[in-house]
């Protein structure tokens, strides 16, 4: 089975967050990303933009 996941300390300025998330989709992927980004760091997932997205896409690894 694929494995997705993203690692937050990939994202620039965030090395030491330590938070993973790992799932069998990528759909489910970009949820617990929004989950991890809403409960660590406050953000608001609704105002990523396109180009935010499309970042976090090429952070996305599979396995
Ligand atoms: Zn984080």
């Amino acid at each position: 089975m694929t494995k997705y996941s993203y690692a937050c300390r990939d994202y620039p300025e965030m090395e030491d967050c330590p938070g993973e998330v790992a799932a069998a989709t990528e759909e489910e992927v970009w949820k617990l990303m929004e989950l991890h980004a809403v409960a660590a760091h406050g953000e608001d997932p609704s105002q990523w933009t396109v180009e935010d997205r499309a970042f976090l896409q090429t952070l996305i690894g599979s396995e």
